[in-house]
C-alpha cells in the first residue's frame, strides 16, 4: 500500500500518485516553497553583509562605526562562523571576511588573511 507523503494515509488510484489529494499535493508544494525562500532570503542577506565589509576593506577601512555600517543596510542577526581569539574575543565571520566589536559604538573588520592565521593558530 502506499501512502501520501504529506499526511501518510493510504493512497488510492493510479500507481504514480504521490498525494492522497489537491490539498495534500498543494501543501506539500507550499511548505517546500517557503524552505526554498527562507534559504535564499538568507543567502541574499549573508551575501549584501559580506559585500558591505568587502566595500570599507577596498576602501582600506577597518574601524567603523555600527551606525554607519547598519546604514549601509548590514543586519547584524546573521554570520556564517564565529571565531574566538585567545582572550576570548568573538569575531563574527560572512564567510572569509569578519569583524570584531570594539566597543558599544564600532566595529573593526578582520581581513581574509587574518582569518586563515587565526585558523591555523587553532
Ligand atoms: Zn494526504
Amino acid at each position: 500500500m502506499r501512502l501520501c507523503i504529506e499526511c501518510g494515509r493510504a493512497i488510492t488510484g493510479r500507481s504514480d500518485k504521490k498525494f492522497c489529494s489537491e490539498m495534500c499535493r498543494n501543501s506539500f508544494h507550499n511548505k517546500r516553497n517557503r524552505r526554498e525562500t527562507v534559504i535564499q532570503e538568507t543567502n541574499r542577506i549573508l551575501q549584501k553583509n559580506y559585500r558591505i565589509l568587502q566595500g570599507f576593506l577596498s576602501g582600506n577601512e577597518r574601524e567603523i562605526t555600527i551606525i554607519r555600517v547598519k546604514s549601509e543596510g548590514f543586519d547584524f542577526n546573521l554570520f556564517t562562523s564565529i571565531e574566538f581569539s585567545p582572550s576570548g574575543e568573538p569575531c563574527f565571520y560572512c564567510y572569509d571576511t569578519g569583524y570584531v566589536v570594539m566597543n558599544d559604538c564600532s566595529i573593526k573588520i578582520v581581513s581574509p588573511s587574518n582569518y586563515f592565521s587565526l585558523q591555523s593558530k587553532i
